[in-house]
């Protein structure tokens, strides 16, 4: 049976705080492959301006092509619109089918998760690793113990929204986010307008 990690994220844009997560949780939890799930239009950030998806798709594709087990899915891109994990863990399913799931969260989203559409259904569809980031502290309070566990990644203060803030700002994203990253955020001017 594969060991699938799910890693899903607006990845506005992709950075190595998100892919140092999927590599150590990989390894703790001797995962075959860590798919990354670019969302359609993410849940809580509907009245945000989001750069548009294929340009999120393709800097996740760019920022994970050199690890052998890392893959990045469409689906979540191809349904449009809003994007609710349990869609995306249900089109898994159907696309791998045999597949146990470990959908990868930070702890942000986590504390969020019983707010989310059918959460009940989404602890029998997988296992949630929480990992925890810089300046958060983590609550599992009110989740199903057997099905979360916690893993401590080591300490990258990155986010997406400071690499914007810094793109907009004329300051450096290198070695914030993979080189490839860099190259496409300039190529295609990203983030010169975007809040
Ligand atoms: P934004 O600042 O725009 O919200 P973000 O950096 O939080 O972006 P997302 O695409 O929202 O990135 O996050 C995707 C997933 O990765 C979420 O589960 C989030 O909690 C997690 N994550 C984000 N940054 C880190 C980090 N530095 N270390 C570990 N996990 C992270
Ligand atoms: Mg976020």
């Amino acid at each position: 049976m594969t060991r699938l990690g799910v890693m899903g994220g607006t990845f506005d844009p992709v950075h190595h705080g998100h892919l140092v997560a999927a590599s150590e949780v990989a390894a703790r939890f001797g995962l075959d492959e860590v798919v990354f799930v670019p969302t359609g239009v993410p849940s809580f950030k509907q009245d945000q301006d989001v750069t548009p998806a294929e340009h999120r798709y393709l800097m996740t594709v760019i920022a994970t092509a050199s690890n052998p087990r890392f893959t990045v899915s469409r689906v979540d891109v191809e349904r449009g619109g809003v994007t609710y994990t349990v869609d995306t863990l249900r089109d898994l399913k159907d696309t791998r089918p045999g597949a146990e799931l470990f959908f990868i969260t930070g702890a942000d989203a986590i504390e969020q998760i019983l707010t989310w559409k059918d959460a009940e259904e989404l602890f029998e569809m997988a296992q949630f690793v929480a990992v925890t980031r810089p300046g958060h502290t983590l609550s599992v309070e009110g989740l199903p113990v057997d099905r979360v566990d916690v893993v401590e990644v080591p300490a990258l203060a990155i986010s997406s929204t400071d690499v914007r803030a810094r793109a907009r700002a004329g300051q450096p994203v290198w070695y914030l986010v993979p080189d490839g990253v860099v190259q496409y955020i300039a190529k295609h001017q990203l983030y010169r307008g975007l809040s």
